[in-house]
């Protein structure tokens, strides 16, 4: 009894995300409710505290700190230390105070909770239609965040000194606004007003949503960024939009006021409805409800049956929907990475935007909205950014901090150190030097905020992307090894990463992709690896065809469709839709580019073989943005049912080797005896599901391995992914895919990170 009751004092260290969550008001309450003596504290590793009391009403008090965390935190790990008691009594809250060499996770940006939501519509709230109003439990996090630890100074409210009012509320322990650090109202906070009519607060409001009515393109500061919106069943004002921004085809994201509303425009399930209001807040792609009773302008996305819906996050959202969707898309001009000041904004979008709803919160950090699929319940994400980011992914591996640079086209990078790995928003196409300027900025806010210093850097093979030659300029001059992991390897150490295997595991990964160059010179897309963290080798791929004109034919899916023909040894017969594209005399030049292998690279990219597909049956001859023809595709799969497929043959040379020839000598056949073109968009997609299955059973006898990978941008497509997880249920095998990173090259950098790490602990 006597040892028992002895006063202790215990250290207790908690790491993973703890700030800017309430965790020291948690914690403060349940010391108190304990009856112990003590502090908490943030600091740039977590949470600190220290308790002192009877030891088993503290071993008690830490056992409850496990049990009723806070909603947004997350707990990586408790460390208990004993040291010596100081007779303190009571138990307070102490000033955050910085640690050299630590890092800790930066929460991100959280959808309005529901507590805010019925303040803001209460008459009787002083913050009653504040289009500001956030708490402990929601509000902007890491776009507002300029350093750590967490606190208001280091945040872009510090220049909102606090009322009295507010400031009661952020000390009071006990209320639910205890240091949130966002804290505001109409009193103190940041006011709302639109250009150029120079209006304020809910006036501006009232005025921006009268122009929206009417049919005017608005843009609209938010939580990562600006938006330009517009009344999404407005089909002239759709087409405006599109006009402006130069942007031809590809689908807008529509924010709808409630999941109601959506529900008359798409299908969504229970998952999907889960997904659409949880506190991320993703745009979640769904399907297009056939016979909608209300119509959205055809414009949004055409020729798709997915429409990508999200609800508002912000309050000012909130606010700004009333019954009619909007259009919220990224406030850029096409190809320029999102819009994040007012001054910026007032002249980037000057011919794009009508008026301009603005606010004076500074936005610190860009993150643009994430989009997700739903696949079997879960998330399958697409763009990775906003509500996820900057949570790091938990690595598998330990080796120096690295930094993995990613590919070029929805360019990501990641910073690890130790065993987290903190993957950036999504950034964009590093295709220009405004994209580029984006992610030096982005690289050095997100390296400041977490203390990371790069010891190593890794890239892709290619050396003509932008952020290969950036990493070799950034290696040279911080004198860093560079270290080089081809595309599709990084896909597979990415997909390996997420689901935490252990550093000398090995897998199948079906490397299902647009393009990335090969170890051979030769673009890679249609691959099977055994791979690891640290090498691979390939097992299998499509057959090469001639990409003529290389990477600018992508815009042309006619052309590959020839090429595929050509390489197939089937003529161009004038019957087929993709011969009819193209004109007499361009396949003229391209028989003679193809049999003179002239500037013609041989591929195995299965996206171009989708692609190829589409303009074989007359679906999409040209594109005007990525992966088009391969949706387009599938939308059309996907509303069709049917059991046939057709067949590759695999031959067995060096490796497996995938001929679609048979595949176009079969669809060129149903499109002569007319099948219908959803019938054969169908079967393509069995055959492709199939031939990943026989592949896989071939390399599973060859290498002993059973787990299979499926990573890369083809993996994107969710038909594709039912038909082949489907197939594989019978044949006992274990299927990953990606749950936590995009399959497409937005997940790149963080294979490169622990392929990097891997190679390097490998050489010691
Ligand atoms: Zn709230
Ligand atoms: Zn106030
Ligand atoms: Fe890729």
């Amino acid at each position: 009894m006597e040892e028992t009751s002895r006063i202790v004092r215990q250290r207790i260290r908690i790491t993973g995300v703890v700030q800017g969550v309430g965790f020291r008001p948690y914690v403060y309450a349940t010391a108190l409710r304990h009856g112990l003596a003590g502090f908490v504290a943030n600091d740039s590793a977590g949470v600190l505290i220290e308790v002192e009391g009877r030891e088993t009403t503290v071993a008690d008090f830490i056992h409850a700190l496990g049990e009723n965390p806070p909603p947004l935190s997350r707990i990586e790990s408790t460390q208990v230390e004993e040291i010596t008691p100081s007779g303190e009594a009571g138990f307070s809250i102490q000033h955050s105070h910085p640690i050299a060499g630590e890092n800790t996770p930066v929460p991100p940006d959280i959808a309005t909770c529901h507590d805010c939501l019925k303040e803001l519509f209460d008459p009787a709230d002083r913050r009653y239609r504040y289009p500001f109003i956030n708490c402990t439990n929601c509000g902007p996090r890491f776009t507002i965040i300029q350093d750590l630890p967490y606190d208001r100074p280091q945040t872009t409210m510090a220049k909102f000194p606090m009322c009295a009012a507010c400031a009661r509320e952020y000390h009071d322990p006990l209320n639910r606004r205890f240091h949130a650090q966002p804290i505001a109202c109409p009193d103190c906070g940041p006011k709302l007003f639109l250009q150029p009519s120079n209006l304020e607060g809910e006036i501006a409001l009232l005025e921006a949503k009268r122009l929206l009515r009417e049919g005017a393109i608005v843009a609209i500061k938010g939580i990562g960024g600006f938006h330009l919106a517009c009344d999404a069943t407005n089909n002239a004002a759709v087409m405006e939009l599109r006009r402006r921004k130069g942007r031809v085809g590809k689908p807008f994201a529509v924010m709808a006021p409630s999941l109601e509303s959506i529900h008359l425009y798409a299908e969504v399930n229970p998952e999907e409805a889960r997904i659409l209001t949880g506190r991320e807040r993703p745009i979640v792609l769904l399907n297009r409800r056939k016979n909608s009773p209300d119509k959205l302008s055809a414009l949004v996305a055409p020729g798709q049956i997915q429409l990508g819906f999200f609800l508002p996050y912000s309050p000012l959202h909130v606010l700004l929907l009333d019954e009619t969707p909007l259009i919220m898309t990224s406030g850029n001009r096409s190809d320029e990475p999102i819009v994040r000041e007012n001054e910026e904004a007032l002249e980037r979008l000057a011919t794009l935007a009508d008026a301009f709803l603005l606010h004076n919160r500074d936005i610190y950090m860009v993150c643009d909205d994430s989009v997700v699929r739903v696949l079997d319940a879960q998330e399958l994400p697409i763009r990775r950014s906003r509500g996820y980011a900057p949570l790091p992914v938990q690595l598998p591996v330990s080796g120096p901090a690295t930094l993995g640079v990613g590919g070029e086209l929805k360019a990501t990078f990641c910073l690890t150190r130790n065993q987290r790995a903190y993957l950036s928003q999504h950034i964009g196409d590093m295709e220009n030097l405004e994209t580029q300027q984006a992610y030096e900025r982005t690289l050095e806010q997100m390296r400041r905020l977490f203390r990371i210093d790069p010891e190593v850097v890794v890239c892709d093979l290619h050396p003509g992307y932008l952020s290969s030659r950036w990493a070799s300029e950034f290696a040279d001059a911080n004198r860093l090894p560079l270290i080089k992991v081809q595309h599709h390897h990084a896909h597979a150490a990415a997909l390996m990463t997420e689901h935490s295997l252990p550093e000398d595991n090995q897998i199948l990964a079906v490397a299902f992709d647009g393009t990335g160059l090969g170890t051979d010179g030769a673009i890679w897309g249609g691959e099977i690896l055994q791979a690891g963290y640290r090498s691979f080798h390939r097992l299998g791929h499509l057959k090469y065809a001639p990409l003529p004109g290389g990477d600018s034919s992508i815009k042309k899916p006619y052309r590959i469709a020839l090429s595929h023909l050509y390489a197939a040894n089937l003529s161009w017969n004038e019957d087929l839709p993709c011969v009819q594209a193209c004109s007499e005399n361009e396949r003229r030049i391209l028989a003679r580019q193809l049999s003179q292998n002239l500037n013609s690279p041989p591929t195995s990219s299965m996206g171009r073989l989708f692609d190829a597909a589409a303009s074989l049956i007359g679906l999409r001859h040209e594109v005007s943005y990525e992966a088009q023809g391969a949706m387009e595709l599938e939308a059309l799969a996907a509303a069709c049912c049917t059991t046939g497929a057709y067949e590759f043959a695999i031959e067995h040379q060096d490796g497996f080797i995938f001929d679609p020839a048979p595949i176009w000598r079969e669809m060129i056949d149903d499109l002569r005896h007319n099948t219908s073109i959803p019938v054969i968009a169908a079967k393509f997609h069995r055959s492709v599901a199939d031939l990943i299955v026989r592949s896989c059973q071939l390399a599973r006898a060859q290498t002993g391995l059973n787990t299979i990978g499926l990573t890369g941008g083809v993996f994107q497509n969710v038909y594709l992914l039912k038909l082949t997880m489907a197939a594989f249920m019978k044949e006992d095998f274990t299927v990953l895919i990606h749950r936590t990173v995009p399959p497409n090259d937005g997940g790149l950098s963080l294979g490169q990170a622990t392929a990097g790490i891997c190679a390097l602990n490998g050489s010691h």
